[in-house]
């Protein structure tokens, strides 16, 4: 024990952990990782965490995955980084390639940051810049969804509409307009997401019809709204925003950080609906989790209006010092080369199954269970006091929050979502570890009976 007790208070000594009420950790310090292997992790005392939730979203194919280890390791004794303008390398040029076949058809110029936050402030700055520059500089406001993440700088927050993370810093906000979001639990026209036709879309087109001529670009978070509980909404809503876009010359930007590469069951969230986008943000999984890199991938139509002899102050002067770290393309390409060589996709699929199965035998007939819904991998439990009434824990009550607490004491990483638990596990998980997250889950939940 002491080992951890000791690392823990010289953690707390220095370190502002992210994304935390740093007072909780009084009651409940920080796991001191000391390794890690497949779907789990390893304190320093050898205690066994199963990281169901792929360590926030982004571990994609285990931990200390062997092949994405030999690539960087071979990278590394090459060339560790390289200022990339005008400067480029092998694993650069490779990647955007490679990536380039998986992507929805078009998008085809990456433009390198270093986190997905990066990646969507680039994509806000493109597409307003586009726009000014192919004659439409009335186009100027971003149009997003309510209950959208979309990152922690400051345009990021201006597009993302969730309180928890942005109402304090709301003087320093874009205006920005928002388009009710689809939200299936709760469905205002009683509908199932499974057979619905997005009559939810009335209220894209009713915020299109009113500033329509004034949004540069919609950015949405495709098919899954992760931050907001994993909220998932069907692909007809996105083939119709294609079409509304395109009929208001507003660019669509695609926020895939947390659904690419295989999360959602195809490569991309937009694989499902068949439209593209006009940008695109990858981030996570694109290194498999292991390096901070993302991209924004635009079309050549959004690149062409960049391209222009240098002093008409055309270009895109957008950069950050680690755009294409080669450390990172070499996982990013390993992660591509395990897609290609391995049935990764068909293997998760099964497994994706056996895990819905497992929820359902289960949850199925609790009643502190108001949906069980799943997008690929991605699966999530709403949390509570009455299914039928789908009545909400009271926030103080932190019903999430506790049943993170029970199960990371036995070995599991079930970080909620407000009272809204979830796995997202890496998509090399198996049926005995699937089998062993749902039943210490269901030891987790137990407490809510006498609530
Ligand atoms: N967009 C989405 C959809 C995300 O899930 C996240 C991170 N969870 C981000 C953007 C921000 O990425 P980062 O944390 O790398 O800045």
């Amino acid at each position: 024990m002491k080992m951890q007790e000791d690392f823990a208070k010289r953690d707390l000594r220095h370190i502002w952990h992210p994304c935390s009420q740093m007072k909780d950790y009084e009651e409940l310090p920080p796991m001191i990782i000391d390794h890690g292997k497949g779907v789990y992790l390893y304190d320093v005392n050898g205690k066994e965490y199963m990281d169901i939730v792929s360590s926030w979203w982004c571990n994609l194919l285990g931990h200390c995955n062997p092949k994405i280890n030999e690539s960087i390791k071979r990278q590394l004794d090459k060339l560790e980084h390289v200022i990339f303008a005008n400067f480029s390398h092998e694993p650069a040029i490779r990647l955007c390639e490679e990536l380039k076949e998986e992507l929805p058809e078009g998008l085809e110029k990456f433009h390198f940051s270093d986190n997905g936050s990066g990646a969507v402030e680039c994509a806000l700055k493109m597409a307003f810049q586009y726009q000014y520059q192919t004659g439409n500089p009335q186009k100027k406001k971003f149009m997003c969804f309510t209950d959208a993440y979309h990152g922690e700088t400051i345009g990021a927050l201006s597009v993302g509409c969730m309180d928890l993370y942005a109402k304090i810093y709301q003087p320093m906000l874009m205006d920005t307009i928002r388009v009710q979001a689809p939200d299936c639990y709760r469905c205002p026209f009683g509908l199932n997401r499974d057979c619905c036709n997005a009559e939810c879309f009335v209220y894209a087109e009713e915020a299109f019809e009113r500033y329509g001529n004034e949004v540069c670009a919609m950015i949405v978070e495709p098919l899954l709204q992760g931050s907001a509980g994993m909220r998932i909404y069907p692909p007809v809503y996105l083939k119709k925003l294609r079409e509304l876009c395109n009929q208001y010359h507003t660019l669509l930007i695609a926020d895939e950080i947390a659904t690419g590469f295989g999360r959602t069951g195809k490569m991309f969230a937009f694989s499902h609906a068949q439209v593209s986008p006009d940008i695109m943000c990858i981030s996570k999984g694109l290194t498999g989790g292991y390096l901070p890199m993302a991209i924004t991938v635009t079309t050549d139509r959004v690149y062409q209006a960049f391209y222009a002899d240098y002093n008409e102050g055309k270009a895109f002067l957008h950069s950050h010092t680690y755009s294409g770290n080669p450390l990172g393309c070499s996982a990013a390409l390993a992660v591509l080369d395990i897609f290609r060589t391995e049935p990764v996709l068909e293997r998760a699929a099964k497994r994706a199954a056996y895990l819905g199965k497992r929820l359902l035998e289960e949850f199925g007939e609790s009643v502190n269970i108001g949906e069980i819904r799943h997008i690929g991998l991605i699966h999530a439990m709403e949390l509570t006091p009455d299914r039928r009434t789908k009545a909400q824990y009271p926030a103080e009550f932190r019903a999430g929050y506790q049943v993170y607490q029970k199960a990371l004491e036995k070995g599991l990483i079930l970080r909620p979502l407000g009272n809204v638990i979830y796995f997202n596990p890496p998509l090399v998980i198996n049926e005995d570890e699937i089998d062993r997250a749902v039943r210490v889950c269901k030891e987790c939940l137990a407490f809510l009976h006498r609530f």
